[in-house]
């Protein structure tokens, strides 16, 4: 209280001199600021910190009670204290229990759960690194003093007596911190400074000096030193340096590893094992979808100046986890990339560098705030998205779509036990048999991940729920088969997904790669007359519209091989259309598939309905490789499709398939458009 009541602490309280004194006394002693005030003080604010909440403080008492300025003026020291600015949670980096918590929630994975250890055993090592200190001073008494102290920290520690001494044993083995006199025989400090900064510019160096006057401390400054102290040592401020220089080089260090950065289809379960890796390191978690987000200020926040301001969603996120080192999932990158008024590329480096998260200054708070602690994960559905940059800095692991099998142990083991509990039931109580999963999998849902199945299961658990309550207590165990399911769930869905039963002229299945996985999509070509237009619909991008015109020429030049007539063109306009027209199209990779739409219309031969086609056409009819084969092989298969057929090129990325997903269907691998032709027109 003395701090601000020093004004009025000469006067009596009790005799005021006029309505506005006693005014001002009635607001100071208002509980909700005199406890601001203490809080503020006891709050442990960082050195930079502290002075900006003590003036805003001051101000706030000089402020009408009743105008928005003490609202905001509130506020915004409330948001101050509220932010976690020592708090962290102590890293558990203890692998076995690590693999334990990944592998109790997730089924397979392998892979990525490897890579996941790996990161963490890295992590492991460097916070078990001993930090190493190199004293260098002529005075004995001085360095072995500080030797002994630094020792008792738990530091690795060496002492010379001089320059030269002191180059050796960085030679020897680096240091991280240097702490050297300034005057020494031999080399003096300011030398072995230079020597230091040239040779291994991450050491850091704190100078000390007997003499301690401006002039030395910045020569000392502007040669690279990191601090300076005059003797005789302050010992509190000199650990108070060493550990923030350790911090500042071994957050480096850390950091310097990249992030990771979850790809695949959603429903794989990259927020999941995110939750998980943070459950194992004992970290705090939170989610900050990207998608959707508009504009910076949502990321950093809206200057104090506007009405109704607020921190950014980064500062909120860690306000809410209370620590300042959780596990931060930015989640789908990618769609912030589209959607984004402005450079959110340079926002997210930012964010992600630890160089600068460091004094990540959220536009609201106005101060610096270190997010250096944070274990960022990124996610996407698809990384190509993401421009150069951002993929340099992340390191990718990709998830990609769930077999059948895998679906169904997932459903099994984890969802399905789960569902019930969410819904009050108990699992024990229920069985449903595989082919009532296989069935609800299969029948209900067509995608990579398990989105929709966790929903279909929540349906039925409803369902069961009421079943449950109509049977009354001790109805016993309730199997459900197959055929339940359809009676419990009702008529499946219809999927626009599924491959067509009729061979038709002029109408060919693609299969793309989307951000959902695979997918599979209908190529329509017809042809009327007029003259010689190409007319492409169905939102395409520039490099499918390229594709399309690629197939035409190409088989205009090679009419006569096909048996075309070699003025087909001449009077017509060829018309393709990519349903559903409203989602956009782009890629390379239905080249063939629209060859053989206009092949088909042109020679009136109909296409095998259960094949699906995706490659890149070369001008001279070249099958080129295409990406995205695991999943649209797997969309083929979940389609109902029996045939697949792809450029030679993709051999290798085929045979990484599992078997189990090429059970029911055949690969034809081709390189030229004339094979795909026998295969795929009846
Ligand atoms: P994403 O973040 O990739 O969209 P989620 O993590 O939200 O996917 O996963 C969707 C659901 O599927 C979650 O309930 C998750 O727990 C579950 N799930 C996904 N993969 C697995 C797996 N391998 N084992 C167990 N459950 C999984």
């Amino acid at each position: 209280m003395k701090w601000f009541r020093k004004k009025n602490a000469e006067e009596s309280p009790s005799e005021p001199k006029s309505p506005s004194e006693k005014k001002e006394q009635v607001e100071l002693k208002d509980p909700v600021i005199e406890n601001l005030h203490k809080r503020i003080e006891e709050a442990y604010l960082p050195d930079q910190i502290l002075p900006v909440a003590r003036d805003e403080y001051e101000r706030l008492l000089k402020t009408e009670k009743s105008s928005p300025e003490f609202a905001i003026g509130q506020n915004y020291l409330e948001f101050i204290l509220s932010l976690p600015w020592n708090s962290t949670t102590k890293d558990d980096l203890d692998l076995t229990r690590a693999k334990e918590v990944l592998d109790a929630r997730h089924y397979g994975l392998s892979p990525v759960k490897e890579r996941i250890l790996e990161f963490l055993a890295v992590k492991s090592l460097h916070s078990r690194q001993q930090a190493k200190i190199l004293l260098a001073d002529d005075e004995v008494i001085a360095r072995e003093n500080l030797s002994i102290i630094f020792e008792q920290d738990g530091f690795a520690v060496r002492a010379v007596a001089n320059g030269i001494e002191a180059v050796a044993a960085m030679e020897n083995d680096p240091a991280d911190i240097l702490v050297t006199d300034l005057k020494m025989d031999g080399m003096d400090g300011l030398q072995l400074l230079q020597e230091v900064r040239r040779r291994w510019p991450d050491t850091g160096v704190i100078m000390l000096t007997g003499y301690a006057t401006v002039k030395s401390a910045v020569t000392a400054m502007m040669k690279g030193a990191d601090q300076y102290l005059g003797k005789p040592v302050n010992l509190t401020k000199l650990r108070d340096y060493v550990m923030e220089l350790l911090t500042k080089n071994q957050r480096i260090q850390h950091l310097r590893g990249p992030v990771l950065c979850f790809s695949g289809p959603p429903g794989t379960g990259k927020t999941s094992i995110g939750k998980a890796i943070a459950e194992a390191m004992g970290r705090k978690f939170f989610r900050l979808s990207l998608a959707g987000l508009r504009d910076e200020a949502e990321l950093r926040g809206h200057r104090r100046t506007y009405v109704g301001a607020m921190a950014g969603r980064i500062l909120q996120g860690i306000e809410k986890a209370g620590v300042r080192n959780p596990v931060i999932m930015l989640d789908e990158m990618d769609k912030v990339i589209q959607d984004f008024k402005g450079d959110a590329t340079s926002v997210l480096l930012e964010i992600l560098d630890p160089e600068q998260n460091s004094s990540f200054v959220d536009n609201y708070l106005g101060l610096p705030f270190d997010l250096s602690g944070v274990l960022f994960i990124a996610t996407a559905n698809m990384v190509e998205r993401l421009p150069a940059p951002l993929r340099d800095r992340m390191e990718e692991i990709e998830f990609s779509s769930y077999t059948l099998s895998e679906k169904q142990q997932i459903a099994t083991r984890f969802l399905i036990p789960e569902q019930l509990r969410q819904h009050g039931l108990s699992p024990k109580d229920f069985d449903l048999l595989p082919e009532a999963v296989r069935s609800l999998i299969v029948d209900y849902t067509r995608e990579a991940g398990l989105r929709g199945l966790e929903k279909q299961v929540a349906s039925l658990c409803r369902k069961l729920a009421r079943k449950t309550l109509a049977d009354g207590e001790g109805a016993g165990v309730l199997t459900v088969e197959a055929a339940d399911i359809k009676e419990i769930m009702g008529t499946t869905p219809h999927f626009n997904t599924a491959a067509k039963t009729e061979p038709k002229v002029g109408l060919a299945t693609g299969l793309v790669w989307t951000e959902n996985g695979g997918e599979i999509l209908f190529v329509e070509a017809v042809k009327m007359n007029g003259n010689k237009q190409l007319i492409l619909t169905g939102s395409l991008g520039e490099v499918l519209r390229e594709s399309a015109q690629t197939s035409l020429s190409f088989l205009r030049s090679n009419a006569e091989r096909f048996n075309l007539a070699p003025d087909f063109f001449e009077a017509s306009d060829i018309h393709v259309h990519l349903p559903a027209g409203a989602v956009t199209k782009e890629g390379p990779s239905a080249g063939i598939t629209i060859a053989i739409a206009i092949l088909s219309m042109l020679t009136d031969r109909p296409v095998r309905p259960d094949v699906a086609f995706s490659g890149e056409i070369s001008l001279l009819g070249e099958v080129l490789p295409v990406a995205g084969v695991r999943e649209k092989v797997m969309a083929a298969a979940r389609a109902g499709i029996k045939t697949v057929i792809l450029p030679k090129q993709c051999d290798y990325a085929v045979r990484s398939i599992e078997p189990e997903v090429l059970e029911n269907i055949e690969i034809r691998l081709v390189e030229r458009l004339d094979e795909v032709v026998e295969l795929a027109l009846i």
